[in-house]
């Protein structure tokens, strides 16, 4: 599923086809998945912000926004095919939105009113803003559950998903059922989730290997390439050689490396 990354990257590529632009035509299946869409059509796009891993176009007057969530297989591109499910369409240029398993999801809704979507609604601060507090972090983890379904819940922080939270807490050594994280723990892990993106941000996101995640011109993201833990079990722990496990949590595959992220340390 896409995370933050690759939303940021496709808000970036796709920014310049929308911004500014009034949006021409809007073609999309009859399903519950896009709803009030026709309210959008003929609307100037203000801006295209992101939010956790969800894109949002505010219109001029600032009284609608169109939502639009990835879900598991979706994204732009510049051709259509047999998995288009919205094509859109401004003075630049006609935008494709591929979605080949159909969880994604376009919404238009009052500017703000986010109570039909409660992720969005209760969703908590940007990690690449000033809003990610490290005293309210470590105030929270302090009391935190099984720390990598708290993170995945988007509450404590927005916009991590199963790859990022691995990588984020291997980078910390923080094993994924660590419940309570002491002070430095915590701190160790906000730098972490920084870390993380920021450097996943800057080489456009983690193609895995079902390719379905792709940028506008079909190619891949990068950071695949620098993944430490996410899919790499049985393989060499790079830090201490040690074979990397996989376990299910939460219904999760979960990565990381039993001599580096220890239970209870
Ligand atoms: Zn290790």
């Amino acid at each position: 599923m896409p995370e933050l990354p690759e939303v940021e990257t496709t808000r970036r590529m796709i920014a310049p086809y929308l911004e500014g632009q009034t949006l021409k035509s809007l073609v999309y299946d009859p399903s519950s998945r896009y709803q009030n869409l026709d309210l959008a059509l003929g609307k100037k796009v203000k801006r295209l912000e992101r939010r956790g891993k969800y894109l949002i176009a505010i219109f001029e007057g600032d009284k609608l926004e169109l939502i639009v969530h990835l879900g598991m297989t979706g994204g732009f591109r510049f051709e259509g095919s047999s998995h288009t499910r919205v094509t859109v369409t401004t003075e630049q240029g006609t935008l494709y939105f591929q979605d080949s398993r159909r969880f994604g999801k376009w919404i238009v809704v009052a500017a703000g009113d986010y109570s039909s979507m409660p992720t969005l609604h209760g969703m908590g601060p940007e990690p690449l803003s000033s809003d990610f507090d490290l005293a309210d972090f470590v105030d929270a983890a302090s009391s935190c559950g099984t720390v990598k379904p708290w993170l995945l819940s988007q509450k404590p922080v927005a916009g991590l998903g199963n790859i990022y939270v691995d990588e984020a807490l291997f980078l910390a050594k923080i094993h994924p059922q660590s419940v309570r994280l002491s002070k430095e723990q915590a701190t160790k892990l906000h730098a972490a989730i920084i870390q993380v993106l920021t450097r996943a941000v800057e080489v456009g996101g983690s193609t895995l290997s079902d390719k379905t995640y792709q940028q506008l011109d079909g190619q891949t993201g990068y950071f695949q390439l620098e993944h430490r833990v996410y899919a790499r079990e049985g393989q060499p722990c790079v830090v201490c050689g040690t074979p990397l496990e996989k376990i299910w949590l939460g219904g999760r595959g979960t990565h990381f490396c039993s001599s580096c992220q220890v239970l209870g340390a």
